[in-house]
């Protein structure tokens, strides 16, 4: 089932989430499988449970579009439930991205290069792994949701005053895409 998208402007997109109890966490399959539909359904490569309304610390990656560009993004699709980073290291770089939550944004955001992260997955398997790269910078800009924390927060300030009338726009209800949306207005 297709999730409507919360737009930037809904409190849940500031939440910090938290972590659920997997045992006690009804149709957690279900909403997994719904995040992906609903990802897929709006071109994205990632989704955060907070995007989809939810205050829970998942999210979902699926990378396998760009494989196209470099093989080693070839069926990385994953699940991280309870996801925690333990560290950032590595060079700051600058790379342009976009949010579904964010129609007709794009800004470079900085990001470390590399991070460890530990998580469980889809089959509640734990896991404590280090991802580099583009991985690392599209686990991190989900991640980020997780913290109430969208890609706008860090841009470079000028840039953030350049797009202020986009954001008011999105904050109003003013968005124009082709998926299914949750506006404050
Ligand atoms: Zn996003």
């Amino acid at each position: 089932m297709i999730l409507p998208i919360y737009i930037y402007g809904q409190p849940v997109l500031r939440k910090v989430a938290n972590d659920i109890d997997p045992a006690n966490y009804p149709h957690l399959k279900e909403l997994i499988a719904n995040m992906f539909e609903t990802m897929y359904n709006a071109d994205g490569v990632g989704l955060a449970a907070p995007q989809v309304g939810l205050e829970d610390r998942i999210f979902v990656v699926d990378l396998t579009v760009l494989a196209d560009e470099d093989p080693e993004f070839d069926g990385f699709k994953k699940v991280f439930i309870n996801a925690h980073i333990l560290e950032r290291t590595g060079d700051i770089e600058l790379m342009e991205e976009g949010c579904l939550s964010l129609p007709g944004i794009h800004e470079k955001v900085p990001r470390e290069n590399s991070i460890r992260i530990q998580y469980l997955d889809e089959n509640l398997q734990p896991h404590d792994e280090v991802y580099e790269g583009y991985k690392a910078r599209a686990i991190q800009h989900e991640y980020d949701h997780l913290d109430g924390i969208l890609f706008v927060d860090k841009i470079n300030p000028m840039r953030k005053r350049l797009i202020k009338s986009k954001l008011s726009n999105l904050m109003k209800g003013k968005t124009d895409c082709h998926y299914k949306v949750k506006t404050l207005k």
